[in-house]
């Protein structure tokens, strides 16, 4: 006899059972065949409109050029694509799809990105930490998740590089995570300063691993932090449970033809040469703030930023200040009570603040 293999169990369990009932608002149907008299909008642009397809129209929601655009980018699927107002509008909508309010709860790695407990705590889930290990350069301590992600923990979120350490996690380790929490919890892994790593994204591992969550941004690397633009990678039943809940008009026109024409292969080619000279200025950087007697310590970074450890950080916020610049205090983070997260600017920024600090 055959052995049967048991089906995956589908990711939608751990959903707001509520959000799987619920009916989505019905926007006025996509047809760009035909002229539009079903929207209320004017029928005339206004004299500011810059864009192509025109203001007085609303947008097409998860518009499908820019799905497939996305899609080509990150080598997924379309049907495993949410775009949305960036990293920050998907912690949002995961959180909300899947925390019930007063019983749910999220696992964070602190010191990390601040919104994913923000978002379960505007969502009235709980928020559960579990550190990350200063003594091994930021590793995700992987058991403690296991351990700590009982019946209402439904997700946890890592980064990777992590925001502010600048460490990559290991592949293998979150691939393991993501196999163990299975049926249990998803793994959200927020890829923000992925490209800035070299290394390769999880987002191809979404098609074998329905609990497994990537989220893309074109925030950094593609230096369109004011276009409000990101992905979510997850299982087709998530996005499609996702795309009930987001904003119809979630992205403006002007976001949408501006991201088009991003992601190019011009643009993109563009990009990678930039990302080319933020690592090499990284690298640069770090190693001046090394040199410097006020530092005490400089990570490496696999992102567009270098923390560093300082003998006096409120010294060298008042030094960079003067020297007309803003670093990031990172001091209220677990393990980092004398630390500065400085991002990577131009060589004559970089200068200017290793300058400022050397005086
Ligand atoms: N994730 C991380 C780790 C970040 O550092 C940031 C922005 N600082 C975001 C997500 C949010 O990015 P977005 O602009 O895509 O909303």
């Amino acid at each position: 006899m055959n052995a049967r293999i048991a089906p995956a169990p589908s990711p939608l369990a751990l959903a707001r059972p509520e959000l799987l009932e619920l009916q989505p608002y019905e926007h006025a149907p996509w047809e760009p065949a035909l002229e539009r008299l079903h929207a209320n909008e004017l029928p005339w642009r206004s004299d500011v409109d810059t864009t192509v397809a025109g203001l007085n129209r609303y947008p097409e929601p998860q518009p499908r050029a820019l799905v497939d655009a996305l899609a080509s980018l990150y080598g997924i699927g379309a049907a495993q694509v949410l775009v949305g107002r960036g990293s920050d509008e998907a912690i949002d909508l995961v959180t909300r799809a899947f925390c019930r309010a007063g019983t749910d709860q999220v696992i964070v790695c602190p010191p990390t990105f601040g919104m994913y407990a923000v978002a379960a705590r505007i969502q009235g889930a709980g928020v559960l930490r579990v550190p990350l290990d200063p003594q091994r350069g930021f590793a995700l301590d992987e058991r403690a998740v296991l351990e700590r992600s009982a019946q209402h923990v439904k997700l946890v979120y890592v980064c990777s590089p992590n925001n502010p350490t600048g460490n990559p996690l290991q592949e293998s380790v979150l691939l393991r995570l993501a196999d163990a929490l299975t049926g249990r919890a998803l793994l959200v892994v927020d890829e923000a300063y992925l490209e800035f790593s070299g290394a390769p994204s999880l987002a191809p591992h979404v098609a074998s691993r329905p609990h497994l969550v990537v989220l893309r941004t074109l925030s950094k690397a593609h230096g369109l932090a004011g276009a409000r633009c990101g992905a979510l990678i997850a299982a087709p039943e998530v996005v499609a449970l996702l795309r009930k809940i987001i904003p119809p008009y979630a992205l403006t026109q002007h976001t949408i033809e501006s991201v088009l024409r991003a992601l190019e292969p011009d643009q993109i080619a563009a990009a990678r040469r930039r990302v080319a000279l933020i690592r090499a200025e990284r690298d640069r950087l770090s190693a001046a703030l090394s040199a410097c007697a006020r530092v005490m310590r400089v990570y490496p970074s696999a992102a567009n930023f270098v923390l560093a450890e300082f003998h006096d950080a409120t010294q060298a916020l008042a030094c960079a200040r003067h020297a007309g610049l803003i670093v990031r205090d990172v001091r209220s983070q677990p393990a980092l009570a004398r630390h500065l997260r400085i991002t990577v600017g131009t060589p004559e920024q970089n200068a200017r603040l290793v300058a400022a600090l050397q005086r």
